[in-house]
């Protein structure tokens, strides 16, 4: 129930952590298994001093579950947890100085905002006047030092969220890590909140971990996104980077929208598709009918009445609007236009789909 840990130095007075404190997290061959199944299968991570890093991947990938390794819940078979340099595996949570919250707000109900955020303080032997001081601070720094005398169940569950993350902070932690913290908050709650965490992440200059299957969240809110894949690291890069250059065709598909458009080999470097031969991003398979990827927002698209390609489906989008295009093939594919351009292609018209003239990521077709 305890949503933070305490970490060995007593508290002082004063921000919550200060700016550029930020520790070092290294998962080394991070391996756990639960019966036949396998959480974490070698994971090998670094978070750097003072950035956000999230954990991003499909359900059951092994998030929580080197989160909570970090945190000391949960103990690796095999491999280690280093907090600057530090092999931590073996130290008991309340001795590692991490901060923890979770998607569930896990206040105490009985206590009101401000008892919350000192609770951690209490159990450490804090003194009454510094702990209400520090609580005070606290809720201000996320906003709610008008709501100190609520109890959880008379705030909203933003509200509640904002007082979890002080309790987390309150225990002054080298390194905060949230378990998919707004997943269970209204779209337009979670949008703020997402940009309070960042500033005041930065802000503290906090190391973060933050684990979310959304990636959208992961791409607006990181410094880098690491992508899991069955308990291993697939990727980890920048958010731009990730988008632009993934490493790998799970990746490419799981970060963002990626249509598939089958392909023919061309040579040892280049594939025939559209009716253009471009060249490879990366590697092509060596073997295997292959197909090329390609964002909504690299497909060029223009009504044609002699268009072999037949508009499907329109979703507007605000700015840009995502057409569902089936080519000549059967193949259906999304292209984002902007709204104007979109309103000239209208479901059932008739259009030409091609490529720019750039590398393109190429991946074995899979067998439906
Ligand atoms: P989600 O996005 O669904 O929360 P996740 O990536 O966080 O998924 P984990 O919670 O780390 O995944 O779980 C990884 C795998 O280990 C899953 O198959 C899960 O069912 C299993 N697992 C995790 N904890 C336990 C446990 N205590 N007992 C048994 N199996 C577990």
């Amino acid at each position: 129930m305890t949503a933070t840990t305490a970490p060995t130095p007593p508290a002082p007075a004063g921000p919550a952590t200060a700016a550029g404190a930020g520790a070092t997290v290294e998962f080394r061959g991070l391996h756990r298994r639960f019966g036949a199944t396998v959480a974490l299968e070698g994971l090998d991570l670094t978070a750097r001093p003072g950035e956000l890093l999230a954990l991003l991947g499909p359900s059951g990938c092994g998030k929580t579950t080197a989160l909570r390794m970090l945190a000391g819940f949960e103990h690796p078979d095999a491999g280690e947890v280093l907090v600057d340099g530090k092999d931590i595996t073996g130290v008991a949570a309340h001795r590692r100085g991490t901060g923890m919250v979770f998607q569930s707000y896990s206040l105490f109900p009985h206590l009101t905002a401000a008892e919350n955020v000192a609770f951690g303080l209490r159990m450490r032997g804090t003194g009454k006047t510094q702990r209400q001081r520090r609580a005070a601070e606290l809720l201000d720094l996320v906003g709610l030092a008008h709501l100190a005398g609520r109890f959880p169940h008379q705030m909203s569950g933003g509200q509640q969220q904002r007082v979890a993350l002080a309790r987390a902070l309150a225990l002054q932690p080298r390194v905060l890590l949230l378990d998919e913290p707004l997943s269970a908050l209204d779209a337009k709650v979670r949008l703020a909140l997402r940009e309070e965490i960042r500033r005041l992440q930065q802000d503290l200059g906090i190391t973060t971990l933050f684990v979310t299957h959304d990636q959208e969240e992961a791409l607006s809110m990181a410094d880098r996104v690491a992508v899991l894949r069955a308990g291993r690291l697939e990727q980890v890069a920048a958010p731009a980077q990730l988008y632009a250059r993934p490493a790998t065709a799970f990746v490419a598909e799981f970060v963002g929208t990626m249509s598939r458009i089958p392909a023919a080999r061309s040579g040892t470097d280049r594939v025939q598709v559209l009716g253009v031969r471009l060249p490879v991003d990366g590697d092509l398979p060596a073997d295997g009918e292959l197909d090329v990827l390609v964002r909504p927002e690299a497909l060029r698209m223009s009504a044609d009445p002699r268009g072999t390609a037949t508009v499907m489906g329109a979703s507007f989008l605000g700015a840009t609007t995502r057409l569902t295009v089936r080519l000549a093939d059967g193949t259906e594919v999304k292209a984002d236009l902007p709204t104007d351009t979109a309103a000239g292609l209208p479901v059932g018209s008739p259009a030409t789909v091609a490529l720019p003239d750039r590398p393109v990521l190429v991946d074995r077709r899979r067998t439906p």
